[in-house]
């Protein structure tokens, strides 16, 4: 796929032609990965956060956020419930939280790999996403048994990133150079990027999907840019600051991310792709089933228990706020099955990750 047909369909609006779209997605998806879609149990282990991301409602400034470390008896018991339930992943997520000590870490990942690894009851994947981490501990952390990594590079457009992601003093974040150094070291990879941001061209999510294919990634989670009331960019204006970008600002709407979500699927068919629950809370009805009908493959039910999950507020009013786990559960099955897909069984492995061996 050229770069022009990217833009073509990032541009088309007309119904019709984009079930076209939808169509070739679909198929490629199904030829590529099958009808199984994987389960990913997530726990948001900790809200603390030394970054100030313009984006994000865990942000440091954030004072009117109560703060929480799940303690790693917490986190065990989620893992076994993620067991309970037949998932074959849990993915153990956070804000930027030194809190979050590297052996403190190590040992907690041996602990959940040690749960059972003989055939008839495999050891669960451990997928990790506690932001921008030293070598050392990335290394510690796959030793340990970690088996993914999840880091966003939220958009390829280095000016735009500085401005939403900045830097801590004397260390110059480099996403894509961590995405690197993940794959060296035999973790499995994910990233993706959030769309609509204010000040995001069209021409910069052409490149993303560019990107997303020369990283060679695993796994890539695309979901909309969602305003957060106590940021400094969910205070701004979009309409006046970024009038001017040449070929226009990009909507952070249902229709963009599932253009978004069909072109990703065109430009990486092996990848895993979920259907985001930044995307179903655009559209709580069927934007899930529609994200796995338009490319995805991957859904991810929230593990985290009910007193802390309304405190990861990465933006506002999060689809499945208020539901148990066991609730998430059984709300994913019917939706997965409501539209004629089955549960993937076992660890659900990076088809890219087998091909690059
Ligand atoms: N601290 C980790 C995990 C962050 S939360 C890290 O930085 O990688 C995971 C993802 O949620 C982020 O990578 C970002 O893409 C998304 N996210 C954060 N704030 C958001 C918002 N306001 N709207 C939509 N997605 C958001």
């Amino acid at each position: 796929m050229d770069r022009t047909t990217i833009l073509t369909w990032l541009h088309e609006e007309e119904p019709a032609r984009l079930n076209e779209l939808w169509r070739q997605a679909d198929s490629v998806r199904r030829a590529n990965v099958g009808d199984a879609v994987h389960l990913r149990g997530l726990v948001e282990i900790s809200s603390h956060c030394i970054r100030q991301c313009g984006y994000c409602g865990l942000r440091l400034p954030n004072r009117d956020l109560a703060r929480y470390r799940m303690s790693d008896q917490e986190i065990l018991q989620c893992a076994s419930l993620a067991r309970d339930f037949g998932y074959g992943t849990v993915v153990l997520q956070a804000g930027e939280d030194p809190g979050i000590e590297a052996q403190w870490m190590a040992d907690l990942i041996a602990q959940i790999k040690a749960d059972g690894d003989d055939r008839s009851r495999p050891a669960l994947a451990v997928t990790l996403s506690l932001g921008e981490r030293s070598d050392e501990e990335l290394q510690l952390w796959r030793r340990a048994g970690a088996d993914r990594y999840l880091l966003r590079f939220e958009t390829s457009n280095r000016e735009l990133f500085d401005r939403i992601h900045p830097s801590l003093p004397n260390l110059r974040s480099d996403r894509i150079a961590m995405l690197r150094r993940l794959g060296q070291l035999g973790y499995e990879v994910g990233s993706g990027v959030m769309i609509g941001i204010p000040g995001q061209s069209y021409e910069d999510l052409a490149n993303d999907i560019e990107l997303f294919a020369t990283v060679g990634l695993d796994m890539i989670g695309v979901g909309p840019y969602l305003p957060h009331p106590q940021t400094p960019m969910g205070q701004e204006n979009p309409s006046t600051e970024f009038r001017n970008l040449e070929s226009g600002q990009v909507p952070n709407s249902e229709l963009m991310t599932y253009k978004m979500i069909a072109l990703t699927r065109l430009a990486c068919p092996k990848a895993n792709i979920p259907s985001t629950t930044a995307l179903a809370t655009l559209n709580r009805q069927s934007g899930r089933e529609q994200g796995l009908m338009r490319g995805a493959n991957i859904v991810m039910p929230n593990l985290t228990p009910p007193a802390y999950r309304a405190l990861y507020e990465i933006y506002p009013a999060k689809a499945c706020l208020y539901e148990t786990a066991q609730q998430c559960h059984g709300c994913m099955l019917g939706r997965i099955e409501s539209i004629g897909r089955t549960i993937g069984a076992g660890r659900g492995d990076s088809p890219n990750k087998a091909a690059r061996g």
